[in-house]
């Protein structure tokens, strides 16, 4: 385990956290300009740590808030910026809303990697409380997520991302600035909600996106068929492989369908109490 030692305080990073601390003054800097925030905005960072980009973003706003799971690292930025309103807490539990009370935040972070997806499920979910997202993530997820139609890396994640958010590839960084080193490579990227949304349904796009994607070497048909009527979508369409198409044709393919078992009914059968009688 690496020791960190950053000022009064020395921790053994946890991977369990993620806890690949940033050591370079540049690019917290970058990350903040091309974040857009300007004197006045809300503010929310997700694992502050020992606060490299937390300095950074105090360039800009004088207060912010931030979300720190590590009760040793939450100490250490209470003491060391007073001015940040640090929650000590995990990211995925702490409610939003009291955040959000006094306009829409801009979200900043050097996110922990093992929790990146659903990290950005629940800026999905919130995205009404979120004016934008500038996050650090592993670089092959970053790719993911701004993936085109056509490539491998295109799937759940980028359309799921790209229907409801403008999704912005920012720029590449290598492991050597962190520590301790990751084994991977980072990226950052920038999503910003879109001002309505293109599906009204978003948890029946959500089931939607996971089914027609489901394997991706079968035909559209294929992969529907169990849980869909197609009857009123064209052929050719059938025929093609999800990743032909573009998150628009997606979410036009989307309101064409319905489904042919309700997802509420599995949920009770789900939840129902254990019946004597039907395991004779
Ligand atoms: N922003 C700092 C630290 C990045 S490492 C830097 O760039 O140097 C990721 C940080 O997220 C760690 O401080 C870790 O303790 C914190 N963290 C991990 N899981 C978290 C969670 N669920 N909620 C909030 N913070 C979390």
């Amino acid at each position: 385990m690496t020791k960190v030692e950053y000022k009064h305080t020395h921790i053994a990073a946890k991977k369990k956290l993620g806890q690949n601390f940033l050591t370079d003054r540049n690019i917290p800097r970058k990350i903040v300009r091309e974040s857009g925030i300007a004197p006045g905005d809300r503010v929310l960072e997700i694992g502050p740590g020992f606060g490299a980009l937390s300095t950074a973003i105090l360039e800009t706003v004088h207060s912010f808030t931030a979300i720190e799971k590590d009760k040793e690292l939450a100490r250490f930025i209470r003491q060391e910026h007073p001015e940040i309103e640090l929650i000590e807490g995990d990211f995925l539990k702490v409610p939003l809303e009291p955040i959000a009370e006094g306009g829409k935040i801009a979200v900043l972070g050097n996110i922990p990697y093992s929790i990146t997806s659903p990290i950005l499920f629940r800026l999905l979910d919130n995205r009404h409380l979120i004016s934008s997202a500038t996050l650090m993530m592993q670089h092959e997820v970053a790719l993911r997520l701004a993936a085109e139609p056509g490539t491998k890396e295109y799937g759940i994640l980028a359309v799921q991302l790209q229907a409801f958010c403008e999704v912005k590839y920012l720029f590449k960084v290598g492991r050597a600035v962190f520590k301790p080193r990751p084994e991977v490579d980072s990226a950052v990227i920038r999503m910003v909600p879109k001002a309505t949304d293109p599906v009204a349904d978003s948890e029946g796009f959500r089931r939607f996106v996971r089914c027609i994607f489901h394997q991706r070497r079968k035909t559209i048909l294929n992969n529907l068929k169990e849980e869909y009527d197609t009857s009123s979508v064209p052929e050719i369409t059938l025929k093609l492989r999800a990743e032909a198409l573009e998150v628009k044709e997606l979410i036009d393919l989307f309101e064409l369908l319905r489904p042919l078992k309700s997802p509420d009914k599995s949920v009770i059968t789900a939840t129902e109490p254990p019946d004597a009688s039907s395991s004779v």
